[in-house]
């Protein structure tokens, strides 16, 4: 009898090979979203420097931390248009 693996190609070739990790966002200059180019797992970077999986939980502190970030620069870029 064979049995079927819900293992997918791109899974096995990571597991056998490790993961090719490439920078998809960049949240600010310590944390920083990371996808695999061929299985599409993705991490992150802890708080503590290591690297954890990128739950749902990680995702939406991430657009509010990333949100905030866009308002701090652009509040910046006004008080810079407005001394010069
Ligand atoms: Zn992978």
């Amino acid at each position: 009898m064979i049995s079927t693996s819900k293992t997918s190609l791109p899974k096995m070739i990571c597991s056998i090979l490790g993961h090719r990790f490439m920078r998809s966002k960049q949240i600010t200059t310590h944390i920083k979203e990371y996808k695999c180019d061929c299985c599409g797992k993705e991490v992150t970077t802890h708080t503590n420097g290591n690297v954890v999986p990128l739950t749902e939980d990680l995702k939406v502190i991430h657009q509010g931390l990333e949100q905030l970030v866009l308002r701090r620069s652009r509040k910046k870029a006004r008080r810079l248009k407005a001394t010069a």
